[in-house]
Formats: C-alpha cells, structure tokens, sequence
C-alpha cells in the first residue's frame, strides 16, 4: 500500500503495514494482530507522543542497562516487524545480545526471523563478524521455573543468565516469571494496566518505534556517567507511581478533551 507522507497519521500507518507484511511472511502469529491493535488503541489515549513520564522511565531503563553485567533483548514477531534495526543498533550499544522468545514457539516461525534479520546485508555482516548475536533458536536448551515449557525455553548465554531483560511487548506471566528469578525486566508496553507493565521493574509505557531511539541515545549518553550517578537514577524512580502519574496523564487528557 501507497501511504501518502502527508497523512497525518502516516507512522501508525506504515507500522501497521509492516505488522500485516510480517502476518503474511510467517514471522507474527496472528495473536501478534491484536497486540498491536491494543497497542495502538492506548497509543490514542496518551496521545500518540513520548511523555515527559515515559522519558523518566526511558532514561531508568537507560542508567540500568548501562549499569549491568550481561543484559539481553528479547524481541518476538511483532517486535522484529516494526524495529529490526533500531533493535540490532540498541544492542550493538550494549553487549549484541538479542535473544528471539516467542509465545507461540514454532521452529518455523523461530527460522523466519532468523532469516528476517539476515536478510538485510548490515545486519548479516554483525551476526557474522560476532558484534551481534541471534541467541533462542538453536541454543534455547534452558527452562525459565514456573512456566509450561514452550514458553520458558531460553538460552543459557542469552535470558537465562542474564542480569536485565529488555522485554518490548511481553507477556505477563513470563515477566513476573523472571522477576521471580531474581532479574531486573525493562518493559515497553503502551498499556500501563497490562500484567506486564505491573510486574516490570521498569515499564516505559510509550510506542516502541518511538522511544526506542531515544532509550538508544541515553544509552549512549549514559556510559559517560560514574557508576553513582547511574545508579542514583534508578534509585529515584518508583515504577508504581510512574504507572500512576501514566493513568493521571491519560485521564486528565481525556477530560481536557472532553471540555473543550
Ligand atoms: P499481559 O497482561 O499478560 O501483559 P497483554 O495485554 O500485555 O497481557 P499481550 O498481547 O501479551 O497482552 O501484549 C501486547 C502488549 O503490547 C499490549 O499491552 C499492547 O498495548 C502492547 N503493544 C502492542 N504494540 C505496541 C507497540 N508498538 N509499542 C508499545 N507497546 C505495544
Ligand atoms: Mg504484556
């Protein structure tokens, strides 16, 4: 489909474009349809930009992913389909570790991101040289407790000993899963009453194809500050009131809206 620059709502568009071409090369289940679609509908609500409350939260999950030891991204079907690259450029900022973990778990399905990510030549050449590493398709040989297996099969270099996750879109169980295993989870989720964003020690709650950028930038920024002041940042931020001052934003907008 031919979307013209000017339509106003020419993003959400273009995202939903690639969400339906991944749909049709195998790489979303379609589940993956209606996640985004909630997605989109909160997207509204907050008003289809990063608020000053999903920054706070952006530059936490900053200051932790600098701060650990061996951080992951885990990336599933919708995730891949609308940030390939952004994904691959945060993780080359980190340690290259992306780990693909799938609620519905399909050796096809697994296969097709595989290629998704080789197909585009940039990225072929990372995997290739090692500053970028593909981790949950062959490896995935370790079971997250408190999980039926399908879901908990992660691999040992990538989720299983990892010390932060970044989880976009997750589900809730498996958060609260690997919060019970003692990780730190960063979410990206727009539905600040999700499970996921509940349990996430860190949730930003903004589009992902916007802030990750932003999360790129003060990752980047960030390796530039002594080891106290990051962790003076995490300190200061408290997940339940910033999902707390999200409900205030979104209500607060709907009535300003509604008076007008
Ligand atoms: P749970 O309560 O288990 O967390 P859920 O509502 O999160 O359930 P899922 O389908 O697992 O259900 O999660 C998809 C989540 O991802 C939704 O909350 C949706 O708001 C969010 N989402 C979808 N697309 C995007 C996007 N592009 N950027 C950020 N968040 C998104
Ligand atoms: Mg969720």
């Amino acid at each position: 489909m031919d979307i013209p620059k000017s339509h106003p709502r020419y993003k959400s568009l273009l995202n939903r474009e690639k969400i339906v071409e991944a749909l049709d090369r195998g790489i979303l289940a379609k589940a993956g349809l209606i996640a985004h679609g909630r997605g989109e509908t909160f997207d509204y609500l907050i008003g289809e930009r990063t608020t000053d409350i999903a920054l706070r939260a952006i530059k936490t999950a900053a200051a932790i992913l600098v701060l650990a030891e061996n951080p992951v991204i885990s990336v599933n079907g919708n995730t891949v389909a609308l940030a390939r690259e952004e994904i691959v450029k945060l993780a080359e900022e980190l340690n290259g570790k992306i780990e693909v973990n799938l609620f519905y778990r399909s050796e096809e399905r697994l296969r097709k991101i595989k290629e998704f990510f080789e197909e585009n030549p940039v990225i072929r050449e990372k995997i290739k040289s090692g500053r970028i590493k593909i981790l949950g398709i062959e490896d995935a040989n370790k079971q997250i407790p408190n999980l039926e297996s399908a879901r908990g099969r992660v691999s040992q270099e990538g989720i299983y000993s990892a010390d932060v996750i970044l989880v976009p879109l997750e589900d809730g169980d498996r958060t609260e899963a690997l919060v019970k295993m003692g990780k730190k989870v960063i979410s990206i989720d727009l539905n600040p009453l999700s499970r996921t964003a509940q349990q996430s020690t860190v949730t930003i709650v903004d589009e992902l194809t916007r802030c990750l950028p932003l999360l790129r930038k003060y990752v980047r920024d960030y390796k530039n500050l002594d080891r106290e002041e990051l962790q003076r940042i995490v300190k200061e931020f408290d997940n339940k009131e910033n999902l707390k001052n999200m409900l205030n934003h979104i209500c607060n907008r709907l009535k300003n809206l509604q008076s007008t």
